[in-house]
């Protein structure tokens, strides 16, 4: 990536990470993807019970392969026939990994969702839960993340899941009440009750949706 970009990204990363830590929560900055793995991993104690809720980023930085690959308990919600029981299995879990839809300069964390097993573990449940975010997801404010939640991340999830929903097509929202809507529940994470349970890496790259 470019110099100049890395610089303000470095910058900007501080800004966010001092606004999560007046949260009660923890920010760490990753000059790449293979620092973020590390960094995640680091987070993560072997032997660990580990599920995600779609978290893209998490692929992307091969985070997903290392924990398969490695002396962790990694529940796949693909494997189960019974949804349910994957959803009641993630709340018990030690790591919950995430992505974020969008964050603001000063920490606040923006997810939306359509089954809402994703923002629901965020909220509570899993003892920890990881954040990889990629710069491109930071947005000046609250105001900013909604939008660009509504109007970058859910069309582009609602296109690649084959959804019928108005964004899909227009790619931009709709406000729709379609059934096939992904913007059943907004979760805005603004302050974590329990310390050392939510970590945000950013990630000095683009990553996800
Ligand atoms: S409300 Fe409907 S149109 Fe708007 S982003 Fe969500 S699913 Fe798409």
């Amino acid at each position: 990536m470019d110099a100049n970009i890395n610089k303000r990204n470095e910058l900007l990363a501080q800004t966010v990470i001092k606004g999560l830590n007046s949260r009660n929560m923890t920010g760490y900055y990753a000059a790449n993807k293979e620092e973020a793995l590390k960094l995640a991993l680091e987070l993560i104690p072997e032997k660990s019970s580990v599920t995600m809720g779609g978290a893209k980023s998490a692929h992307e930085i091969g985070l997903v392969d290392a924990l398969k690959k490695g002396d962790y308990n990694f529940i796949d919600r693909d494997a189960y026939e019974d949804k349910r029981a994957a959803m009641l299995a993630a709340y018990d879990a030690d790591v919950f990994l995430s992505s974020s839809n969008a964050i603001t300069n000063d920490g606040i964390l923006v997810n939306i969702d359509g089954n809402s097993n994703r923002v629901s573990a965020i909220a509570q449940g899993p003892r920890k839960v990881v954040f990889i975010v990629g710069m491109n997801k930071v947005c000046g404010d609250l105001d900013g993340a909604m939008k660009r939640a509504r109007n970058v991340a859910a069309p582009i999830n609602a296109q690649r899941f084959g959804l019928s929903t108005p964004c899909a097509k227009t790619g931009a929202c709709m406000d729709c009440k379609s059934p096939d809507t992904i913007c059943c529940q907004f979760l805005i994470t603004r302050y974590s009750r329990h310390k050392d349970r939510i970590h945000v890496i950013l990630v000095n790259d683009n990553l996800g949706y």
